[in-house]
Order: C-alpha cells, then structure tokens, then sequence
C-alpha cells in the first residue's frame, strides 16, 4: 500500500500486547488507527461522572458508534485488515464512517491514547482519490487558495455573490449545480485586500516592513536567509534592537477578512515590535499552508503548499523571528499536520518551536514582563468561542489571560465544541443540518442568549461565518477586540 502521508512517527508503535491488534496493512498508518483500545472515552456523554462530556461534534450530534472516534478506527483497521475488500478506500463504508468527521483534533486532545483521526481521516481521504477521481466540488473547495486571488478581483463579483445571498432562487440554482447548500450564505471577498492595504501601513509606520512574497523556491529563501543575517551581523547597533515578528497572513485574513490581519498589524505595533506581514505579493497564489487541500485530502497539493510556505518564512526564521498566526486551523497545521508531509525535519521543527497563535506571543511576552499594550478601558462584556484548533493546542488559557488585561472588561466563554462550519463542511449542501446541528449544542444558543451590545469573540474564520448565518451576528477575532481597546491616535490619553 502507497501511503500519502509520512507516518514514520508512528515507526515505535505496535510493539506490546496493547497494540496487539496492529492491522497487516498500512504500516504506520496502520498503527496510528491501532491506537485506539477500545476504552470509549470518546464516547462519554455530557455529565456523565460529573464529566463536560467528549468534544466529537459528530458523536454529539449522533450519538452513534459509527460517528465516533472509536467506531472510525475500529473500520479503519478492517479496511486496512482486508476486511472490506480489495476496494475499502473506495467503498461506502468508510466513507459514512468519515462522512461527519470534521478534522477537529478533539480526539487527538481527548483520547488517552491520543488517536489523531484528523490526520487519518486525510490518510483515508488521499486514498479514496488514489482510488476514484473527486467529486467536482472537492476540487473547488481544495483549490481555493488558488483560484480565490484571481477571481476576487473580477468586476461584478461581489455584487454577484450579494444577489445570489439575497435571492434563494438564485442560491437554489447554485446548489444544484455545485452542491453548495443554498441556505448557507456565501463569503464576499474584500474589495481590498490586506496585500493591497500593506503599503498604507509601511507607508505611516516604522513598526511595519513590506515582505510580500512572490513564490520562490528554497534556495532562494536560503539565500534572502544569508543576506538577512550578514545584515543583522553588519548592523551592530548600539541600542537594543527592536523586536520583529513575522506575521502570517493567511487566505482568509488577506481576501475575505483583511481587517483582522489589519488589527494584528496594529496590535503587534502597539506592543512595540516590528511586523513582517508574510502574505503573497499581488496577482500570486496566496501563501498557504495548504489547509484547504488537506482538508480534501489533496496532501499532495497541501504538502507543496507547506513547503512554499516554508521557504518563504525561512529568512524569518533564520532571523530568529516568531511566526505569528490569526487563523488556528493554519497555526495547526505548521505545527502538527506538516510533521506528516515528509518535508524537511529540520526546517519543519524550527518552524514548529517559532510558530505561535497571536495570544500565545503576547501571552509569551506578558510572562517575560516584556509586553507594554496601552490597553484602555473597555466597558462591555465580551462572549468567547475558542476555535477547536485553539483547544487542541491549548491557547486559550493565553487568550484569557490576554483578555484579563482589558480594563473593565467582563468575559464570558462558551462551553462549546466545534462551531459545526469546519472549513466546507457546513457549505455542502448534505451537511448543512448536521453543520447547523453541531452549531446548536452550545454555541449558538449562548450567542441568540447574550446581550445584543456584548461583544462576541471568536478567532476562526468559520467559526464567524456559521455566528453570522445561525444567529444573524457579527463576531470578531481576537485582534480585533484587543485594536478596539488601544488608544485610539490622535486622542487625549
Ligand atoms: S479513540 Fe481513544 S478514547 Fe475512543 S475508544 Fe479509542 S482509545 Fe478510547
Ligand atoms: S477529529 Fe473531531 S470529529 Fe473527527 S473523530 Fe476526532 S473529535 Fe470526532
């Protein structure tokens, strides 16, 4: 068996009795499905033994062995045992089984053997289209990063998209032809993108550096690499230097959401760092970690994604400059999935040890005494969903104690689980109830119950979206509710 991704970290398991049921195909694939004993902790319900219950949106809303962490493996390693036949990759069963995962690490987090079925499920996925040529609108959905800078900037296309969310005939039409859920609302991209808004900001400030990338390869990353740190070398200063930060500018923050790479911008600057806004230089593909394709299971396309992403963040990193991300889901990819892709080993755990959420950075700094954010008082309340990346990484403890820095700002958070949207899976037109019905254990019922002046926090990008299409609210990221408590310029202090 051909596998797509690199499963060698998995090499040491399946050595004792406890892994005894190590299926005969698939080597370490095999094994991070034999990682799972069977103990049903992912199965627990809400309450039970005093117990928040499991995180699993898909079990949640099923209550069903199929739709469980647990009841995945168990099929995996039948399929991978000959069991389902020669075609399993191919054949309905494991596609039901995987049909509502939503890739969102709550096992990985939960289980006490750590089962990451996000990363077997894009395993499972890759082999699937090894198998049979996907459906249309995967391809649409995986090659979004590409396709969204050139068609953003077409003439008429917002106003389309505005036409189509206002009448449900036109998105009825639209979801026979592309399967896109009518009832789902589709996102405009920004008339202007961060890439375009860049030059503003280096303009009327020191705090902030062009960096736009065109793609390039490796070797000419590694040399951009020697030029920056000769010139670090050659400076010598005889002051403190400041501190500088990458920041990455994902898809979403650059065409659909560039106010939220704007207030990271801003939030960084008021910390007193110098920002290089990594972001691809106008009329190029976007510089993407390669989400959308992995979510697909296109790994072959989110692994040159990675690796150009790599490249281009090279001279940060040789610069010993942190990576800052907005969006989880891309954090969480350089720093756990991009272990699977077989790139370089060593780029990538330097890449792993420097990339950091934007809370964890500032969270980081305020430890080491180093962070100095004139925060003004903000008196409202504020409402918090925690993206489930954000939880399997554990960065919400560094959003609260962020958030805690607010003056006179109450936080509320929301014991939720998975928003439900998880990238396309709320836009198929299949999924849309249960996207909806994963949205409803928690989420949006806190957010149709909160004040309608308090301010609703919620850093994933469709995590906004399904607020915006379930409860008919705004939301905002992080960044953007810390720049509203920064002085604003100009005004008495
Ligand atoms: S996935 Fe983890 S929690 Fe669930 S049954 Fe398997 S070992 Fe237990
Ligand atoms: S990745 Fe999320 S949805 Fe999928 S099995 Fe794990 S907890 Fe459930």
């Amino acid at each position: 068996m051909k596998l797509a991704l690199d499963w060698r970290a998995y090499d040491g398991y399946g050595e004792g009795d406890a892994y005894a049921a190590v299926p005969k195909r698939g080597e370490g694939f095999g094994k991070a499905a034999a990682l799972c004993i069977g103990s049903r902790q992912c199965q627990k319900a809400r309450g039970e033994a005093g117990d928040k219950g499991v995180m699993c949106p898909s079990y949640r809303i099923r209550h069903d062995e199929l739709h469980s962490t647990r009841g995945r493996a168990a099929l995996l390693r039948r399929a991978l045992d000959g069991e389902l036949g020669e075609a399993a990759f191919a054949g309905p069963e494991l596609a039901a089984a995987m049909d509502l995962c939503v890739a969102c690490k709550g096992c990985k987090r939960e289980c006490p053997n750590g089962v990451d079925m996000a990363a077997l499920r894009a395993e499972t996925l890759a082999q699937r289209w090894l198998a049979q040529p996907p459906p249309r609108r995967t391809r649409l959905f995986a090659t979004l990063p590409q396709w969204l800078p050139r068609v953003a900037a077409l003439p008429g296309l917002r106003g389309l998209i505005t036409l189509r969310n206002r009448l449900p005939l036109l998105a009825r039409l639209g979801e026979r032809l592309t399967g896109i859920a009518a009832r789902r609302s589709l996102p405009l991209p920004a008339a202007r993108p961060f890439h375009r808004r860049l030059a503003a900001h280096t303009a009327d400030s020191p705090h902030t550096s062009h960096t736009s990338h065109t793609p390039h390869t490796p070797q000419t990353a590694s040399t951009a690499a020697a030029n920056a740190l000769a010139a670090a070398a050659a400076a010598a200063p005889a002051v403190p230097a400041p501190r500088e930060v990458a920041l990455l500018v994902d898809c979403f923050a650059n065409h659909l959401d560039p106010a939220v790479a704007e207030a990271g911008v801003a939030v960084l600057r008021a910390a007193g760092l110098v920002v290089h806004p990594v972001v691809a230089a106008a009329g190029h593909a976007a510089l993407c970690c390669g989400r959308a394709a992995w979510s697909a299971g296109f790994v072959g396309q989110a692994r040159e994604q990675a690796r150009a992403l790599l490249a281009a963040l090279a001279p940060h990193l040789a610069a010993g400059r942190p990576v800052i991300g907005l969006e989880p889901s891309c954090l969480s990819m350089l720093r756990d999935e991009i272990n699977l892709m077989g790139l370089d080993a060593q780029a990538v755990q330097h890449l792993g040890r420097q990339a950091l959420m934007l809370e964890e950075y500032l969270a980081r700094e305020l430890e080491a005494k180093r962070l100095a954010l004139p925060l003004q008082p903000l008196p409202a309340t504020a409402l918090v969903h925690g993206h489930c990346h954000q939880k399997a990484f554990g960065t919400l403890k560094s959003m609260r104690k962020l958030l805690a820095l607010v003056p006179k700002l109450q936080v509320q958070w929301i014991e939720s689980s998975c928003c439900g949207m998880a990238g396309s899976f709320g836009y198929e037109a299949e999924h849309h109830a249960d996207s909806l019905a994963m949205a409803e254990l928690a989420l949006l019922p806190a957010v149709r119950a909160a004040a309608p002046e308090a301010l609703l926090v919620a850093s994933g990008t469709s995590c906004r979206h399904q607020i915006r299409d379930g409860a008919q609210r705004e939301s905002m990221h992080l960044a953007q509710l810390l720049q509203a408590a920064l002085p604003v310029p100009g005004a008495p202090a």
